[in-house]
């Protein structure tokens, strides 16, 4: 699906991406976590074309991302930012109607498809009764599920989510990442920035662990979240145990008052 060769990338001063490789197969679930700055939301960027590295290559289905028109890659992938503020004051529904414009084209008008795409997917996340709310009138948590609508109505085949579920209660995150899991099984392809280790160790086949913008680890939840990795990277004391229901390791901060 992406394959990413030997990338960096810096803002002005030092480098935030450095000599990074990965590749992103189709059907996976790759979750990306690391310590606040490692790089995370910058290496989704330059996955969602928002930035361009200023070495290496990136390429989606072998064609170099250069060489992909916006319009284009908009039809096939979607990016959900961390920071869900919106600059107009759109109601909900016209919000979520704007994921449909790479398909439509911006005058064309929607037709009987995409509207049913629309209430589908706001049926499926819960948010139908927030329709003709206005975008300001949303808590953080409800605007995320506003935005998740947004990505998924694009419907692509690359979904590209940063932290997803950053404001949201432990019974919208997971009703959320089932609902991401269930179009995963269905042939979406996903990565997603996710700062909540144990929800990255329960629904991700494939971690990556960023530090300093490079990759410290990668590989399944089991290899990459042992205490070793977790303490070298966050720099601090944690537990891993497995969750006993479904056999993921899970990490138990500690506080330093019982530290021996
Ligand atoms: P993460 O998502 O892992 O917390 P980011 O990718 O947001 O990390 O940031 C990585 C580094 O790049 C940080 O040191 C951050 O301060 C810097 N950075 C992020 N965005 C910008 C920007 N727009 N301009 C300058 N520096 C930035
Ligand atoms: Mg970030």
């Amino acid at each position: 699906m992406m394959r990413i060769e030997n990338i960096s990338f810096s803002y002005n001063a030092g480098p935030v991406i450095s000599n990074l490789s990965a590749e992103i197969r189709a059907g996976e679930f790759v979750g990306i976590i690391g310590p606040n700055g490692s790089g995370k939301s910058t290496l989704l960027k330059l996955m969602s074309k928002i930035l361009s590295p200023s070495s290496g290559a990136m390429s989606m289905g072998g064609r170099d991302l250069k060489e992909i028109s916006l319009e284009r890659y908009a039809r096939q992938v979607a990016y959900m930012p961390s920071d869900t503020e919106v600059c107009f004051s759109f109601n909900v529904r016209e919000f979520i109607t704007m994921g449909r414009f790479p398909h439509a084209g911006r005058y064309a008008g929607l037709g009987k498809k995409d509207l049913h795409i629309i209430n589908m997917a706001a049926r499926n996340l819960g948010i139908e009764h927030l329709s003709e709310k206005r975008m300001e009138e949303l808590s953080q948590g409800e605007k995320q599920m506003v935005f998740l609508a947004q990505a998924i109505i694009q419907q692509p085949r690359l979904l590209l989510l940063d932290e997803p579920t950053s404001h949201l209660d432990i019974g919208h995150t997971y009703r959320i990442m089932d609902s991401i899991l269930k179009l995963n099984s269905e042939d979406l392809t996903v990565v997603a920035v996710l700062h909540d280790l144990n929800l990255a160790s329960e629904y991700c086949k494939r971690l990556i662990l960023l530090k300093d913008g490079k990759i410290l680890r990668h590989g399944s939840p089991q290899e990459v979240i042992t205490y070793q990795n977790i303490e070298n990277s966050y720099m601090t004391r944690v537990l891993v145990y497995k969750n006993p229901f479904s056999g993921k390791p899970h990490v138990f901060g500690i506080p330093s008052s019982l530290r021996k």
